[in-house]
């Protein structure tokens, strides 16, 4: 899967490069590849912004460098364009799943004041936003978009029971993880966990992700898919 980010600042994705994302990427499975908009300004002294018309404080991106950065991109196959912006939907599991199934996403990322409106009207598809507050720049909330939506991507994690189990993937909190020592300041590890016995560690961890979705997130029990030996062991608690 391919990722073709539009930005002023280009070398911020360098974090991508750790851990899982680092991995995938070398193995090909993903790429992320930044065009810097500032390539496309045709001032002499590379401006890429201005005053806002109507007065007001901040600059605005210009829609020219933004439009012909797309262009170089788009291609044919005018993939899918999401304009990370604090106006847009918000970015859930979800939408990271969805995501996960485009062969190819261009994201944009805004700074300043935004972007002027013009050129979002012609080549922006979706606003994904990833919570309500504002932040300087599009950079880190595309950063998380990618990550969000990679860990989805077949291959990227070792198993695809890792991401199944994980906290939001099923509606739920994922259950609590423990690994050696078996004893820490006087704290055991559940004895069903080393017990071996998969289907008590299965029941255990099931009723664990529903006792911590209950506790933590209650909300979200309201929509989860929840089975009648689910619903009869959330009334006990
Ligand atoms: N003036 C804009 C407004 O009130 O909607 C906010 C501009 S913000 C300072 C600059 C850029 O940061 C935006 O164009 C957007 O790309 C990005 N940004 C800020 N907060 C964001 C959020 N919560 N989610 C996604 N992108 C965000």
């Amino acid at each position: 899967m391919k990722f073709s980010v539009l930005t002023l600042f280009p070398e911020m994705f360098e974090a991508l490069n750790a851990s899982v994302l680092g991995r995938a990427a070398e193995k090909g499975i993903i790429e992320v590849d930044c065009v810097n908009i500032r390539d496309f300004s045709k001032d002499r002294h590379r401006h890429v912004d201005d005053y806002p018309y109507g007065a007001g404080g901040g600059m605005v991106m210009q829609p020219g460098p933004i439009y012909d950065a797309w262009r170089s991109v788009a291609g044919e196959d005018r993939p899918l364009v999401v304009y990370m912006s604090p106006q847009g939907r918000r970015f859930t599991q979800k939408l990271a799943r969805d995501l996960s199934r485009e062969e190819h996403i261009i994201i944009l990322c805004g700074h300043y004041e935004g972007v002027d409106q013009r050129v979002l009207d012609e080549i922006v598809d979706m606003e994904v936003s990833v919570g309500d507050y504002v932040l300087t720049g599009g950079e880190l909330p595309a950063m998380v978009m990618i990550d969000a939506v990679s860990r989805m991507v077949p291959g990227v994690l070792d198993s695809e029971e890792t991401a199944s189990q994980e906290s939001h993937y099923g509606g739920l909190l994922e259950y609590p993880q423990y690994t050696r020592p078996p004893e820490f300041m006087g704290r055991s590890v559940p004895e069903v966990l080393l017990g071996g016995n998969h289907k008590d560690i299965q029941r255990w961890r099931r009723e664990k992700a529903l006792e911590t979705t209950w506790r933590k997130r209650p909300d979200m029990l309201k929509t989860a898919l929840l089975t009648e030996a689910d619903k009869e062991f959330l009334k006990k608690l």
